[in-house]
């Protein structure tokens, strides 16, 4: 899943962006307010991380301008300022959730897990698909009680693929969520690491999971018993 860090303190940006990195997440950062809103509205993030002081726009007005251009994707406000009166303020204003400065970054992890879980159908921290389960947390995936390991692609792929299961992704779409730049569109790294991914999760005593749709891209189909 891919975050954008609103921050303009680097050495903050920088041991978010590091510790989300290790955590699997496809990490952008933005040092003010105006370059985060031009980032956040001409990419496809799954979460940002907004902080309230910034230089040349605030969090407050860089999450109404999103929010009145329509962004939908979640926000996650860092605070330095403990008052109630800035909380209410953020979460009117359409933010998803805060956490005030400073914070321990097992919570920050935490809590995007839960904020990307709000817009997901599921709300597990383990993601499924028919007997393929994936661990958020410990980032391990299982398949007829086999455990699975997959590399940081591998599982950034996987877990955009899962969060959107039963819908049809085209490969520029899964290229906005899980690479970090968009590359030429005949390019076939989709594809191999497609490839890669089902040769680890695909067994062939069970159904297939990952479909490809001819021209388009690819799915990941949850099928019942007696289909
Ligand atoms: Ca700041």
């Amino acid at each position: 899943m891919r975050v954008l860090v609103i921050e303009d303190e680097r050495k903050v940006a920088n041991f978010i962006k590091h510790g989300l990195e290790e955590e699997r997440y496809i990490v952008d950062t933005a040092g003010d307010g105006v370059a985060g809103v031009e980032m956040a509205m001409n990419n496809h993030f799954d979460a940002i991380l907004l902080d309230v002081m910034l230089p040349g726009k605030d969090g407050f007005t860089v999450l109404k301008d999103l929010r009145d251009s329509g962004v939908s994707t979640p926000i996650l406000m860092l605070t330095a300022r403990g008052t109630t009166e800035d909380r209410v303020t953020g979460l009117d204003l359409g933010a998803d959730d805060y956490l005030p400065k400073p914070f321990s970054f097992e919570e920050l992890v935490a809590r995007i897990r839960s904020i990307l879980r709000r817009s997901s159908p599921d709300k597990s921290t383990k993601l499924r698909c028919g007997e393929l389960v994936l661990d958020t947390v410990s980032h391990l995936a299982y398949r007829g009680g086999r455990e699975i390991e997959l590399t940081t692609k591998e599982y950034a792929l996987l877990e955009y693929l899962m969060r959107n299961k039963n819908r049809i992704l085209s490969r520029s779409t899964i290229t906005q969520h899980v690479w970090k730049h968009n590359f030429d569109p005949e390019s076939n790294i989709i594809d191999v690491y497609i490839k890669r991914l089902r040769s680890k999760i695909e067994r062939d005593d069970l159904k297939p999971l990952i479909q490809s749709i001819r021209g388009v891209g690819y799915r990941m189909r949850e099928t019942t018993q007696d289909e």
